[in-house]
């Protein structure tokens, strides 16, 4: 369960596409299922196998253009030719309730929040080297080569202004990488400013 007596941590997550932050957030999900995924809302045709409410909530474009005319969004971006925006209301209650939150969010997704989440913990996976990256798009066997062209340009950029986040986690070995992850999870669990209502607690304060 999370703690009531702190504020819920917003854990925001970017990657390159590839660099496999998708694989790794399961897997961390799976390792602290009382972290909890915010559900996107996205104008992109849903994947086989993509459940609505779950993987995202799938919209037309009107619908989400109305969103962010109504200010409903905290974070939106065009990502790979698709809108994807993260609800306002999800992270409030997120915040409200203890809960921590895990976005797995687009760098410029990212960047909007840095400016008004100041507590958030905002991680950034890269891949060993684009070699390897270029093998993981290939091998995922989802994209056309000029999708794949598309996104290693992509990558180059977004790794070139990834020194602003707070963690940068390379995913060579994929256990060593979730392992960095969960380090990450942890220690900022126990930021003592996140927990100076535990010690006013303990003192009878
Ligand atoms: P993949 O991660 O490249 O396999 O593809 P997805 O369609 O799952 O994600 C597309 C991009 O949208 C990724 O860069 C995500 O991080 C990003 N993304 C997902 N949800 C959000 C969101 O709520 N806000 C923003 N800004 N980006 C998002
Ligand atoms: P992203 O969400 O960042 O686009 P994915 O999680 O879809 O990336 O991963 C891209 C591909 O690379 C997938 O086929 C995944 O299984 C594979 N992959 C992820 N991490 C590793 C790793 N450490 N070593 C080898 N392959 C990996
Ligand atoms: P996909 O279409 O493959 O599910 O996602 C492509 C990219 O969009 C990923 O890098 C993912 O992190 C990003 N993404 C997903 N949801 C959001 C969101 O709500 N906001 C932003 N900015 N990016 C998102």
């Amino acid at each position: 369960m999370s703690d009531p007596v702190r504020e819920g941590v917003l854990f925001v997550v970017s990657a390159p596409s590839g660099a496999g932050k998708t694989s790794l957030c399961r897997e961390l999900i799976d390792r602290y299922p009382e972290l909890r995924q915010s559900v996107s809302f996205t104008t992109r045709q849903p994947r086989s196998g993509e459940v609505e409410g779950k993987d995202y909530h799938f919209v037309e474009e009107d619908v989400f253009r109305q969103m962010v005319a109504e200010n409903k969004l905290a974070e939106w971006a065009e990502v790979h030719g698709n809108c994807y925006g993260t609800s306002l209301n999800t992270l409030q209650t997120a915040a409200e309730q203890g809960v921590d939150l895990l976005l797995d969010i687009d760098f410029q997704g990212a960047a909007q929040l840095k400016q008004n989440y100041q507590h958030g913990v905002f991680v950034f996976i890269l891949p060993p080297d684009f070699a390897e990256l270029e093998r993981r798009l290939r091998g995922r066997d989802t994209d056309s080569d000029e999708v794949i062209e598309k996104r290693l340009k992509n990558a180059r950029r977004e790794i070139s202004e990834a020194g602003w986040y707070d963690y940068l986690v390379v995913n060579d070995d994929f256990q060593t990488a979730l392992d960095q992850l969960s380090a990450i999870v942890q220690a900022e669990r126990c930021r003592s400013q996140r927990n100076q209502q535990t010690l006013a607690k303990l003192t009878g304060e």
